[in-house]
């Protein structure tokens, strides 16, 4: 992006920073393809010409709220731009048409009020300072006139902002879409209900956000012709099943848990709980509260809004009886009997929790503990019980423990959307999406490769739009623009979704073959994929594979990968819990006919979510996109703290640098005439002192300096990368 030519001593630039990405600094000297840098912060450095990028001195001193107004339009200035507005706590940030929103870490009242949305409604992007709301009034105003259905995507890791971003979005679509003095419950408020229920079963506090969706989230809010709210529908994708029975310290469960131990006294007492830390699920972790949080009257908002969005009373009791259950389960220990190698209860307490587990189950206590313990064995001869040994049994009843939850937030969200209703007749409808942006850990395994999955599809979908949007408006402005090296990531969704032979596909494979295990799974990959461009065989690594994302290479760990692709739920824990005397319970667990008993011996998680994914991207592709980028501008969760190197990464992974890179292949500076000549005017006098119009006198100005590749369009000029720096670098030598 930098064009070295314009830098000469004395020139102000962007030197890159092992710490700080990039430092300012001005050039002190030049030797060859080296040159001295004076930094200001009292560094000197010494770096490549070619890696420079010019400064620009004249950029305002508070920002501009749209990086497509940076005179230079480069990763340093870019960065810098946002830094100096977070400071200020301007948090939003446009680049063209996508937001980029910078986690505050603090309430800002202000800036979502009912003033404010009153400020924004009607107003078009970019007339007023860049907010969520005036995407969500663009997102609305757009379906009106083009009568088109639109989409608002907002990515960013966890913690950065996307569920907040998400409730205020739904928060001002309800407010243009909302009946005036309606009564009872409204589509609108049971949407924005839906929000508190499904954060109490699908949100948990994570070392990177106290508040963290362990799920994706789309919310399709369907519009009458009148604009006005008609239905809506929430899908959700891969809920986090593992930290049911699993979690570290600092880390929580599933707030619901917590809710239930604060209930009131009465209910504490009909679900047989008291105090968190008595239960092995919620005790492995020393974190029990949450900062600011009030779980007694979590509980009671949490009942509230379960009425509101139509979940009745006996109902209400029922799904708190099998999140208590969970909790008594995750009790029951299992010994080695003396005898044998099988299991048996451990002691009185065990005993205790599985009895009380079967009667908030509604189920035989017998049956339930022949479920956790034993295997039926069907041989050819006959069918025989075998028992686990203690470690078996305690799997079993891990797996009973997530089987349970997952039924039962499916079942939340599927209410949810019976309760609220689809309107068939709407025509338009504007999608909200919410889903984990990309994630590369020390370690990765299947939850990581799928949602690095899904960011490769988004991405494929950002690319594409940006681009659009690119040549839309040079074709608006009657410009040549054909830009050939876009890079595009179809390879690596090739290699991970292709059917046959990609690596879901394989993984498949292997899951219905008895005898792989992951090492011969990862054989397979290494063998399949050998000269792949975007898989690579780590070096010493026996299973690992690594995949060359978008976003960065992630090594992925394959030691899980087959037992997490398999949807399974034991036929044992099936039949019991499918006789339950709730009806509730029995309803989670609808038994199975004998056919898919057979044939479902593997279910695919890989795969359903695939086509889950090639869903959302159909509805996606219906509609008109905008784009939300949140980004966490550090890991401590702290107001006022930019971190560089973190912020950097985010918007490389978000894709807000390859939008750059988009923009700056074509033509990244656009002036209007007026503009320009105020600002190189003076490399011309004559010009300025003759009879011209604007357009004309930019024309000569620009043939007199002898640029080229820049086209002037209708109403603006079109410069390359870098010629505004070579301009004002002219101008800087006449002063
Ligand atoms: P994500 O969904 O991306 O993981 P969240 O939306 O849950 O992240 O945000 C994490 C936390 O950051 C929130 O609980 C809140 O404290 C804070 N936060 C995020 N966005 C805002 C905002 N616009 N204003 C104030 N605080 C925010
Ligand atoms: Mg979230």
């Amino acid at each position: 992006m930098g064009i070295p030519e314009n830098i000469v001593v004395g020139s102000h630039v962007w030197v890159g920073d092992p710490e700080l990405v990039w430092i300012d600094g001005q050039v002190l000297n030049i030797n060859g393809d080296e040159a001295d840098i004076q930094a200001s912060n009292g560094k000197k450095v010494v770096s490549r010409l070619s890696k420079l990028h010019p400064k620009d001195t004249e950029a305002p001193t508070d920002g501009v709220d749209d990086m497509t107004k940076l005179a230079y339009l480069h990763e340093p200035g870019v960065l810098h731009n946002l830094e100096i507005r977070y400071k200020m706590n301007e948090i939003y940030t446009y680049t063209g048409n996508i937001l980029i929103a910078i986690n505050p870490f603090q309430s800002l009242p202000d800036l979502y009020d009912a003033n404010m949305m009153k400020h924004y409604k009607g107003a078009t992007l970019g007339d007023l300072s860049p907010h969520v709301f005036a995407i969500a009034e663009a997102a609305y105003r757009a379906m009106i006139t083009d009568e088109k259905s639109n989409s608002i995507l907002v990515s960013g890791e966890s913690g950065a902002g996307k569920t907040e971003t998400t409730k205020m979005l739904m928060c001002y679509l309800a407010y243009l879409g909302g009946r005036v003095a309606s009564e009872g419950r409204t589509v609108e408020q049971q949407v924005l209900e839906s929000n508190p229920v499904l954060e109490a079963f699908g949100n948990a506090k994570t070392v990177r956000n106290n508040n963290s969706s362990r799920f994706g989230k789309f919310v399709e809010i369907q519009f009458d012709k009148y604009g006005r709210i008609s239905g809506a529908a929430i899908r959700t994708y891969l809920l986090e099943k593992s930290r049911v029975c699993q979690i570290s310290d600092p880390e929580r469960n599933y707030h619901c848990f917590y809710l239930l131990c604060a209930s009131p006294p009465e209910e504490k007492e009909k679900y047989k709980l008291g105090d968190p830390r008595a239960f092995h699920y919620l005790n492995q972790s020393s974190c029990y509260e949450l900062a600011g949080v009030n779980a007694a009257q979590e509980y009671l908002s949490t009942k509230r809004a379960m009425d509101i969005v139509g979940i009745s009373q006996e109902e209400q009791d029922a799904i708190f009886r099998v999140v208590a259950a969970i909790l008594h389960i995750g009790n029951i220990k299992f010994a080695k009997s003396e005898e044998t190698d099988s299991s048996v209860l451990e002691d009185e307490e065990s005993k205790f929790h599985l009895q009380t587990t079967a009667e908030l189950l509604m189920c035989d206590p017998n049956a339930l503990e022949d479920a956790l313990r034993k295997r039926v064995m069907i041989t050819p001869e006959e069918i025989i019980m075998r028992s686990l040994d203690p470690i078996g049994s305690t799997v079993s009843r891990d797996g009973l423990a997530k089987t349970l939850y997952s039924r039962l937030f499916d079942w939340l969200v599927y209410k949810i959307n019976v309760s609220i209703g689809q309107d068939p007749t709407s025509k338009f409808l504007i999608g909200v999406l919410d889903i984990y942006g990309f994630e590369s850990f020390v370690s990765n395994s299947f939850e990581q490769f799928c949602i690095n999955f899904t960011n490769e599809k988004l991405q494929q979908h950002f690319n594409q739009h940006v681009f659009k949007m690119e040549q839309e408006q040079y074709t608006k402005e009657g410009i040549n623009w054909s830009y050939l090296e876009f890079v595009d990531n179809q390879d690596v969704l090739d290699l991970i979704e292709k059917k046959p032979g990609g690596i879901i596909a394989l993984l498949d494979e292997a899951c219905m073959f008895p005898k792989s295990t992951h090492e011969t799974f990862s054989q397979k990959l290494y063998q399949t994929f050998k000269d792949h461009k975007r898989f690579i065989k780590p070096k010493l690594a026996r299973s690992d594979f690594t995949v060359v994302h978008y976003a960065g290479e992630v090594q992925y760990r394959s030691e899980l990968f087959l037992d997490k692709n398999k949807d399974y739920v034991v036929p044992e824990h099936q039949d019991m819990l499918s006789g339950s005397r709730c009806s509730f319970v029995s309803g989670l667990f609808p038994p199975l006919s004998e056919e898919t008993a057979k044939s479902a011996k593997f279910s695919s998680i890989g795969s359903r979510f695939k086509l889950q994914l090639q869903q959302l991207m159909e509805t996606l592709n219906l509609t008109e996109p905008h784009y939300i980028r949140c980004v966490k501008p550090n890991n401590l969760l702290q107001p006022g703290i930019f971190e560089n190197m973190n912020v950097i990464q985010q918007l490389r992974s978000g894709g807000v640098l390859e939008a750059v890179r988009i923009k700056c292949a074509g033509f990244p500076t656009h002036r209007t005439f007026h503009d320009f000549l105020t600002r190189v005017g003076i490399l011309a006098p004559e010009v300025l002192l003759g009879n011209f119009n604007e357009k004309d006198s930019c024309k000569m100005i620009l043939e007199k300096i002898g640029l080229s590749g820049y086209q002037i369009g209708e109403t603006q000029i079109f410069l390359r990368a870098g010629q505004m720096a070579e301009l004002d670098a002219q101008r800087a030598r006449l002063l």
